[in-house]
């Protein structure tokens, strides 16, 4: 052997069995728009790494009904599946090279859901420190359901049906992937090689602060700037950011670590020197809130202006939306039906 394990030989044959072309499985809830939270935690990795990759994106509409608030509102969760298609086609993914899919239409899926909980003890399922942090933000107190505890299932399941090598996701969701990978060295290990245990890839910025100074923003939270939020909310929603609470005046010392207008600066406005310096007259109290938020107003707005062109031009063509999302089912359909019937055959469930 070439000094690699058997596992990870298994691991490039199967790679060599799609086309030498590593795959991306990434994806993002069926709950409302894309924001700029989305973008520094996976968007950003995504957009570059699709060349490189052959990349498949779920809008995890079925994921979407986990929560309270969109189990009853189907129409909502309809649309923010054109949405988030909308804002990854907007941010720059390319539809000619990605794969659009909404879960609900891939009903391997849930088969493979199904199958993959019986290899994790309920134990195991509720030892989550992203789903006990989601029970407490959105105060789900005790009424979550049983579809919301099997979240990380289901998603272990849109991640191995295309058998992905690579999952882009902001820092919550890597518990999750932490998940899938057990999952499938579980079944590896009871039923023979079948899947490849699924690295994830974490952004730049792996959680991005909420306006509100809230750990996360969160489209289910309202503390965002979304991808295509207009310039007259943008500039508002800019200026009464959350910053330093211990500072009064401009001339006292200010706390830049931590502080969201400094967070955002980092991660959007590109002029260096200028973060630089503002941070060092912010810390010795001679800049006032409002120079640091105009300067990443205007910093914000040179990011978004582009985006939010393109996404009013697919508003504007939503049939060409509708073409992406239905060509990119065909394609992810295929590989999961080959994938559910391997599983199948190795579990002996595929007697007729
Ligand atoms: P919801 O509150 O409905 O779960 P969300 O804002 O968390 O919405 P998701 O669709 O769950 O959005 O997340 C899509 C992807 O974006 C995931 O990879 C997630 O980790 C990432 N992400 C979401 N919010 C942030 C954030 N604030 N910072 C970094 N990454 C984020
Ligand atoms: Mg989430």
């Amino acid at each position: 052997m070439d000094g690699k394990t058997a596992q990870q030989q298994s691991a490039s044959q199967k790679q060599t069995a799609k086309n030498n072309q590593k795959r991306i499985l990434t994806g993002d809830n069926a709950t409302g728009k894309l924001h700029i939270g989305h973008y520094v935690g996976s968007l950003q990795n995504r957009v570059k790494l699709q060349h490189d990759y052959e990349t498949f994106i779920i809008i995890a509409d079925m994921h979407a009904l986990a929560y309270p608030k969109y189990v009853k509102n189907p129409e909502t969760v309809a649309r923010s599946v054109l949405e988030v298609t909308m804002g990854n086609l907007a941010i720059g993914m390319v539809p000619e090279k990605t794969y659009f899919f909404p879960e609900s239409a891939i009903p391997e899926i849930y088969e493979l859901g199904i199958i993959f909980s019986m290899l994790v003890s309920h134990n195991r399922a509720l030892r989550n420190p992203t789903l006990k942090e989601e029970i407490r933000d959105k105060n789900m107190g005790d009424k979550f359901s049983v579809g919301f505890i099997n979240f990380p299932i289901l998603q272990a399941a849109d991640i191995l049906c295309v058998n992905a090598d690579l999952v882009p996701v902001g820092e919550d969701q890597v518990p999750h992937v932490e998940l899938t990978r057990e999952i499938a060295r579980r079944f590896n290990s009871y039923y023979g090689e079948t899947f490849v245990e699924p690295e994830p890839l974490v952004g730049e910025t792996a959680r991005l602060v909420g306006l509100d100074g809230n750990a996360k923003m969160s489209k289910s939270l309202g503390n965002t700037i979304y991808l295509n939020e207009p310039e007259e909310s943008l500039k508002k929603k800019v200026m009464s950011m959350y910053t330093d609470p211990n500072r009064i005046h401009p001339t006292d010392p200010g706390t830049v670590e931590g502080n969201p207008v400094f967070i955002y600066h980092d991660a959007f406005n590109p002029n260096k020197e200028e973060v630089a310096d503002l941070k060092k007259r912010y810390r010795e109290g001679s800049v006032g809130d409002v120079e640091v938020k105009e300067k990443l107003y205007k910093a914000l707005s040179d990011f978004l202006a582009p985006v939010r062109e393109k996404y009013a031009y697919y508003e504007g063509h939503l049939e060409e939306v509708q073409e992406i999302i239905e060509a990119g089912t065909v394609k992810t359909r295929k590989e999961a039906q080959e994938t559910l019937a391997k599983v199948k055959e190795r579990l002996k469930l595929d007697l007729v």
